[in-house]
């Protein structure tokens, strides 16, 4: 079937916005930019503008802030054009003297634009640009007019080197010996199409008759004939969910840096950053596997299925959101579901996994304090900037996002007798908004939840999702055989202090419970431990020192706050549950294992067989 854009290229649908890329001093770090724009109106100012943040990425990262030796002039008359910069990211063109192709009706000016844009930030959100690679997002480098933002542009990539080859996901036009020409259909998908130039490895492969490329910068011990592998069955099982692959191609673009971890979801292929020496430990690799299978299923999840905040994207400014955890919790609670569903991890692994995410929730504070949707709603303000009072204010839509989809997986199973799923609930949104890239809202959300259930959710959305009432786990793990146990990590317990050590090896106090001994006897992030009852604290045996003392004992310690010494005096507390572990009920009925069965796919369905 020939679609739009492909029978817009092939009638030869003129673009009047140019970009050129090229990369001619890798190692300055700077790419060099230019725009040609034809049809401009011709006495009337331009704005050029540069996105604050990137799709996928809820921070506002000023992307202008990298951009220097902006220019713009007439190239028919080789004549500089007055501009001025009227705000952080927007530049204006006079265009009074810019000659007009159409005289008479003052359009049809030939205007062209250059800048260069250091890029020397190794991340899937940013740009880079070394010795041995450029990789860069569309949102980092390109300009965009408010006007143009719905027409076709063009892309043509000059790499510094005859070795250095172009991945992406963008449909190539053409190709000369020194550059390839690409097409993007309009500015987001010249933003959502990530570009890597130099030396890489790549694997060709087809899955469901469509072609994949897997393509990795850097070395490592990535095996990637293992992997592309392992991927296959992440696509198809993910493609099993949702009838279908909803692209043409599909690229993954695998950065191997020293002690990297990050992906970034696009359309049609997804960037990940992994440590290149992480593939052989099994449970790296499934972390790995993990990562794939959770940007991957983003091709659905927020790509194509999307709220109506992001139905049209404003790169100028936060686009606010409520239901972030949907769009990644969601797809968190998926990813391991899809590895479980692709044999790449076992019941038991996936039920690990689960509890050591309802470990991390458990030892927050800020469950109490943040929902779900408010975490959703800040994101740009707080979950991409933590800092020493995170972990008391706020949860991640991540973390908890992925709890308590979990739970009204269950929910649901349990509600209609194992005959339905949070799996109904994705095809049901994927045919109503999905498929036709039309955004929910948050009612609409909950309603399709409702109508997979058969049943009113309007109790579990409050307490859970909107609300902050702590999660009843036994409530919702008890029909299929489970139970949640909270233990000591440590034996004997720790007495509880509340304060937490730097995870540097440091004796800097990284963050402290509110509401615990250590804060209510003055102690706090950035203080340095030195003592504890009178003797030096070594931070390698803290712990071990801790156990020494009693609960409910009162104890001295000695700090430095802000380089004064202080000691202070406090009561340990009880111990408190640190571990988090689901087990079998010591009872299970034939009810409860076939509905464990019906989630977990096991034939095995005891834990402890
Ligand atoms: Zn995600």
């Amino acid at each position: 079937m020939l679609t739009w854009r492909d029978s817009a290229i092939s009638q030869g649908t003129k673009v009047h916005q140019q970009f050129r890329v090229a990369m001619p001093e890798p190692t300055n770090h700077l790419f060099e930019v230019t725009l040609d724009m034809t049809e401009v109106a011709v006495g009337s100012p331009l704005l050029l503008k540069m996105p604050v943040w990137t799709p996928g990425s809820y921070l506002v990262r000023e992307y202008a802030r990298h951009l220097q030796d902006f220019q713009a002039w007439d190239p028919r008359q080789e004549c500089p054009l007055p501009w001025r910069k009227i705000n952080k990211h927007t530049w204006q063109i006079e265009t009074d003297a810019l000659e007009s192709g159409d005289p008479l009706k003052k359009i049809g000016g030939w205007l062209r634009v250059s800048y260069r844009v250091y890029a020397y930030e190794l991340s899937v959100r940013t740009n880079h640009l070394e010795g041995t690679h450029g990789y860069f997002n569309g949102a980092a480098l390109f300009l965009y007019t408010p006007a143009g933002l719905n027409h076709p542009y063009t892309l043509t990539i000059q790499p510094p080197y005859p070795d250095w080859q172009i991945a992406t996901s963008l449909l190539k036009l053409s190709n000369s010996d020194e550059t390839e020409t690409f097409w993007a259909a309009n500015y987001d998908e010249l933003v959502d199409s990530p570009v890597e130039v130099g030396q890489h490895q790549r694997i060709d492969f087809q899955v469901l008759g469509k072609p994949h490329q897997w393509v990795v910068w850097g070395s490592g011990n990535l095996d990637s004939q293992q992997a592309v592998a392992d991927t296959e069955k992440i696509i198809t099982t993910t493609a099993a969910l949702f009838d279908g692959l909803p692209y043409s191609h599909y690229l993954f673009l695998i950065h191997l840096s020293a002690d990297g971890f990050g992906g970034l979801e696009h359309k049609n292929a997804t960037t990940l950053n992994f440590s290149r020496l992480n593939f052989h430990d099994q449970d790296r690799y499934q972390r790995f596997l993990a990562l794939v299978a959770h940007e991957f299923f983003h091709a659905w999840n927020v790509k194509r299925l999307r709220p109506v905040a992001l139905e049209t994207f404003d790169y100028e400014q936060e686009n606010y959101v409520q239901s972030l955890w949907f769009c990644e919790g969601a797809t968190s609670y998926y990813e391991n579901l899809i590895l479980l569903r692709s044999g790449l991890i076992t019941f038991s692994k996936f039920l690990s996994l689960f509890s050591e995410a309802i470990t991390r929730l458990q030892k927050l504070p800020g469950r109490h304090i943040q929902s779900l949707s408010e975490s959703s709603f800040d994101t740009w303000i707080k979950l991409y900037r933590p800092h020493e009072n995170t972990p008391n204010s706020q949860v991640s839509y991540y973390l908890k996002g992925s709890i308590v989809c979990a739970l009204l997986d269950l929910h649901i199973r349990y509600l209609s007798q194992g005959s339905r799923s949070f799996d109904q609930v994705f095809q049901l949104l994927w045919q109503q908004f999905g498929r036709i890239e039309k955004g929910y809202t948050d009612q609409q959300l909950q309603q399709i939840f409702e109508q997979v259930a058969q049943s009113s959710l309007q109790d579990f959305f409050a307490d859970y999702i909107y609300g902050t009432r702590e999660l009843d786990y036994d409530h919702y793990l008890d029909p299929f055989g489970l139970r949640l146990v909270g233990k000591y990590s440590q034996n004997p317990p720790l007495p509880y202090l509340g304060l937490h050590l730097a995870s540097d090896g440091s004796n800097k106090i990284s963050h402290v419970d509110m509401g615990s001994p250590a804060q209510q006897a003055g102690i706090w992030a950035g203080d340095e431990l030195l003592a504890l009852n009178g003797f030096k604290v070594n931070p390698s045996h803290w712990l071990e020192r801790l156990k020494d003392c009693a609960p409910q004992q009162a104890v001295s310690l000695s700090i430095f706050q802000q380089q004064e010494l202080k000691t202070v005096w406090l009561p340990l507390g009880l111990p408190r549950a640190d571990l988090y572990e689901i087990e079998d009920l010591p009872e299970i009925s034939p009810e409860q294992a076939q509905l464990r069965q019906g989630w977990l796919g096991d034939p095995s369905t005891l834990l402890t067989l």
